[in-house]
């Protein structure tokens, strides 16, 4: 058995993001494919039907509860490799944004003719707040796209991270060539006739080492003088602003195809972190290699199949060793908790893991006991990490029990709810009417079934809209600034916040009292 250093040095712990439909699945499937996971990858159309949920929901269905693709963890190139899903579309929510605060890097999945798109950039801003490194893939490149270039200095300018491409296209669409490797200097080729000419050596003047029909291509000339540009007008590679996150190295490829999976996904492997250090509430750093378990719980999933009441805690394992039927306490309430009822993420069934290391995720069956952001540790010390960040809601609802009788259990349930993180909650100023705030649609929906199936109690939800939510500081606050367009609210912690109708709202409320600050949160 390999030592708690060696196993957490082959951990790699990543989300993929991206805008809905640039290809997160597809490149999913891939990575599983070259795990060994599945055989085939891609050869079913549609969401419905790819083999990543097939897949999974067979092995769901095997152990009866509903964990969909949160997690995936399998075995590539020396490494064990979790990747943690961030639902975009319609189950967009906080856990989305929370999942983030559980990987040590992030692979961003770019449509190539599309480039960066909404939703990617506001996965990207919370990445950036947090400096966890990131890697960029521009996908379909077997589609007519945007010029390389023109996708790169996108890249830069909207999301202000530095750029520095791996590889290069040779080509797109119909003309796709291959792709110039900058890195591990050679060129990989689209369609190749045989394996032995997957790959083409460059000489040092960055030609082709051995003659090549690929060099007649007219493509071939412009690709070199592309190539010239980006080195010596590029930025420098520079492992360090990577690990900072401030330089994204940058690969093209086509998930559909297969083509630059693989290349990618091995130097990938290569920079990105192995599990990190994790801040505890008192500033100090527990290590992943500290003897002693420990770990944090950074999305709770209720089962919504009313059949199946249990909910199950995500837990990012961040020092010692997990072992089945171990006793942890619960930090926040200092309770003994055994961890008996758990389960594992591998993505191939046929091995029954019995322990988890720094960088792996493992699944409590919850009755009620866990609250998103909650420590649990094992030993005599107490180890309590630093809070999860909360993230500015978008998305608004008036709230309340649709039987007055029910009012003891709907405060009940609202009470639990937005404790365990589901949704946030916020009274008007002056009514004290309860206002729900999500990032994500799915948040009330979920939060109106356990209401109806945990607490019995029917709601009416009021849709106000989406709404922007500036905190401002209390002394700054003159109940007379609250108007018809920015609603006056508290939050739970009592801080007055400011719901804005519009970007226009809020400028005009900046404009009339400069003086106050107007702050989002993460
Ligand atoms: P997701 O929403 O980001 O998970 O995107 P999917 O992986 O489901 O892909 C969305 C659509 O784009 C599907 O129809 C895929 O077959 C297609 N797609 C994904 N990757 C590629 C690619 O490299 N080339 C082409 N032409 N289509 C792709």
């Amino acid at each position: 058995m390999a030592s708690l250093e060696e196993q957490i040095n082959t951990r790699r712990t990543f989300a993929i993001i991206s805008h809905p439909d640039a290809g997160k699945t597809t490149i999913t499937e891939q990575m599983l494919l070259l795990g060994g996971v599945v055989r085939e990858a891609g050869t079913v159309k549609g969401r419905q039907g790819n083999f990543a949920k097939s897949d999974w929901m067979e092995i769901e269905q095997k152990r009866g509860i509903s964990v969909t693709s949160s997690v995936l963890q399998f075995d590539f190139d020396g490494k064990r490799i979790n990747i943690l899903d961030t639902p975009g579309h319609e189950d967009f929510s906080e856990d989305t944004y929370r999942t983030l605060m559980a990987v040590d890097s992030v692979i961003m999945v770019v449509d190539s003719a599309k480039g960066i798109e909404p939703q990617t950039k506001k996965l990207f801003e919370i990445v950036k707040e947090r400096h966890i490194p990131i890697f960029t893939f521009f996908n379909k490149l077997d589609r007519d796209g945007r010029e390389a270039i023109d996708l790169v200095d996108e890249l830069e300018s909207v999301l202000g991270i530095q750029a520095y491409p791996m590889n290069w296209p040779i080509g797109s669409g119909q003309i796709l060539a291959g792709l110039y490797d900058l890195y591990h200097n050679n060129v990989e080729v689209y369609r190749p006739a045989s394996a032995t000419e997957r790959f083409l050596a460059l000489g040092a003047d960055g030609d082709l080492a051995e003659p090549n029909p690929l060099q007649a291509n007219g493509l071939w000339q412009e690709t070199l003088e592309e190539v010239e540009l980006l080195k010596d007008a590029g930025n420098q590679f520079d492992e360090e602003a990577i690990m900072n996150g401030k330089l994204t190295p940058v690969f093209f490829g086509s998930a559909l195809a297969g083509f630059g999976i693989e290349t990618f996904l091995q130097t990938y492997l290569t920079y990105a972190p192995a599990p990190q250090a994790k801040k505890t509430v008192e500033k100090t750093e527990i290590a992943p290699t500290n003897a002693d378990f420990s770990g944090f719980i950074f999305k709770i999933q209720a089962n919504m199949n009313p059949n199946h009441r249990d909910r199950i805690a995500f837990v990012r394992v961040v020092s010692g060793e997990f072992e089945r039927g171990m006793d942890v306490t619960l930090a926040r309430t200092g309770k003994k908790v055994r961890l008996s009822n758990v389960t594992q993420f591998m993505a191939d069934t046929r091995e029954n893991v019995q322990n988890a290391v720094p960088g792996d995720i493992i699944g409590l069956y919850d009755t009620g006991n866990f609250q998103i952001g909650d420590t649990i540790f094992a030993g005599k010390k107490k180890i309590e990490f630093e809070e999860l960040p909360t993230f500015t809601p978008e998305l608004f609802m008036r709230v309340h029990a649709k039987n007055v009788l029910k009012q003891k259990s709907f405060h009940k349930g609202v009470e639990q709810l937005v404790q365990e993180g589901t949704i946030q909650m916020y009274t008007a100023w002056d009514s004290g009417d309860y206002i729900l705030g999500a990032v994500g649609q799915l948040q009330f929906e979920v939060f109106q079934f356990r209401m109806e199936n945990e607490y019995n109690t029917d709601v009416v939800l009021e849709p106000m809209g989406s709404k922007i939510a500036r905190w401002i500081v209390p002394e700054q606050l003159d109940p007379k600034m609250a108007s018809s367009r920015n609603l006056l609210v508290r939050d739970r912690a009592g801080q007055p916040v400011f719901l804005f109708e519009n970007m226009f709202a809020e400028r005009w409320f900046a404009d009339k009292y400069p003086d106050v600050k107007l702050e989002a949160k993460l």
